[in-house]
């Protein structure tokens, strides 16, 4: 059938195929253009299938020349309906690195559960018997504990409502938008979803089960961002799940010392994926920075990210590269004093008659588009595909 964007809101119901294999590709393109990194020959990813895990995966696979276990939650193709982009990217990467002779298996299945962890300790066991990273970058609005209990995340303000611009996608206005405040349990909720209770059970799990190799290392990603949106995120509901996941990569360390095993959380750049799409105000500080970034050449997307951080930050010739407060940092050059002053004198002046002049939104556009396999160069997209 042929396959057409059907976009609602800040989600797109189709992908296509052909273009999430090109887009993948291109990743793995960039990787190898870049060179080769000495690292971990075996690794596990869990939220393998978009964003920044699969960038890192690929990174793993394409860079380092790794066996890579993903997982992921996707939905396959059913009838008239494609399948979701992380199913097509990932059975393009299981080809790609099957081509280049690397190990490579995906398992899709919720990745809290109990099943799927033993799941993956079973394959680990029989294929790899140890791995020596362990990715963990999972963006998920809801979590099912191992008691059945079943918790959704908040995207809410700690205190007071916050009023702050915001992009109108559908109309491209630019208008208020008001975030109201969560009660405590929402943000205990968004702790549990988003926090790092989850990493530590997937590490316990790993360790209990000796497939750990000594001085592996573990990472988890994190977002700061800029005051402006410091109330939504930072210091809103996620960003006190994202303490509690600084918080958890102390504990594995701590608790994992004996193995010289160590947990780390780096601090990524704002990017459009699924993920980020759906925070109120984000989008609009998004495609500003995008155009800042661009116009002094230091933009970068998933993969440029990924391999940066592992080539320069975590496995480089001088070892890990923690800043002060503990942290990895990639968002060095998006939080760059000179950017932040340009995005903030933008911000200020921006409004629904020069939107498109002063923000990149073509650019953001473009990056939505082809998260699910949309607006790539050479894909034909009249053409009848296989979903
Ligand atoms: P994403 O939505 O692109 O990827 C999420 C991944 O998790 C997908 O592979 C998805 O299949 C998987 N997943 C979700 N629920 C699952 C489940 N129950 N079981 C198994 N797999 C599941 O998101 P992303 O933006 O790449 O986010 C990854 C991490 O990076 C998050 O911790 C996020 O907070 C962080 N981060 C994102 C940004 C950004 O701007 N996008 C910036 C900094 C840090």
């Amino acid at each position: 059938m042929v396959v057409e964007p059907k976009v609602k809101g800040f989600i797109c119901t189709t992908a296509h195929p052909v273009g999430c294999e090109r887009n993948v590709s291109g990743q793995i393109d960039y990787v190898k253009k870049n060179g080769a990194i000495e690292g971990p020959k075996k690794v596990l990813v869990i939220g393998a299938s978009t964003g920044y895990g699969l960038a890192s995966r690929i990174t793993a696979a394409f860079g380092m020349g790794a066996a890579t276990i993903g997982v992921y939650f996707d939905k396959e193709a059913s009838g008239k309906r494609t399948a979701t982009p992380g199913f097509y990217n990932t059975r393009t990467f299981d080809a790609k690195a099957t081509e280049e002779g690397l190990y490579s298996k995906s398992i899709n299945g919720d990745a809290f559960s109990v099943e799927i962890k033993e799941q993956v300790i079973n394959t680990i066991k029989e294929d790899l018997g140890k791995v020596d990273m362990v990715v963990y970058s999972l963006a998920s609005p809801r979590r099912t504990t191992a008691d059945g209990t079943s918790y959704v995340s908040s995207l809410k303000t700690i205190g007071a409502d916050f009023t702050q611009k915001n992009w109108n996608l559908k109309d491209n206005t630019v208008t208020d938008a008001t975030l109201t405040s969560a009660t405590e349990e929402e943000i205990a909720n968004t702790v549990k979803v988003m926090g790092g209770e989850d990493w530590i059970d997937w590490m316990d799990a790993l360790a209990k089960a000796d497939v750990l190799e000594d001085n592996a290392i573990t990472l988890a990603y994190s977002y700061i961002g800029p005051k402006l949106t410091y109330p939504i995120y930072h210091e809103g509901t996620i960003g006190r799940a994202k303490q509690h996941l600084a918080d958890s990569a102390v504990a594995i360390t701590e608790k994992m010392q004996d193995k010289g095993i160590k947990a780390y959380v780096s601090v990524n750049k704002a990017l459009v994926t699924q993920a980020s799409s759906a925070i109120p105000v984000v989008p609009l500080y998004l495609s500003v920075l995008y155009k800042v970034m661009k116009e002094k050449d230091i933009h970068e997307g998933c993969i440029e990210q990924m391999y940066r951080l592992f080539k320069d930050k975590v496995y480089g010739v001088e070892g890990i590269q923690v800043e002060e407060d503990g942290m990895l940092h990639v968002d060095d050059w998006e939080m760059r004093e000179d950017v932040q002053r340009e995005v903030m004198d933008i911000w200020e002046q921006i409004n629904s008659d020069n939107l498109l002049e002063l923000a990149d939104t073509e650019g953001y556009w473009l990056d939505f588009y082809q998260m699910f396999g949309f607006k790539m160069d050479g894909v034909d997209y009249s053409v009848d595909v296989e979903v």
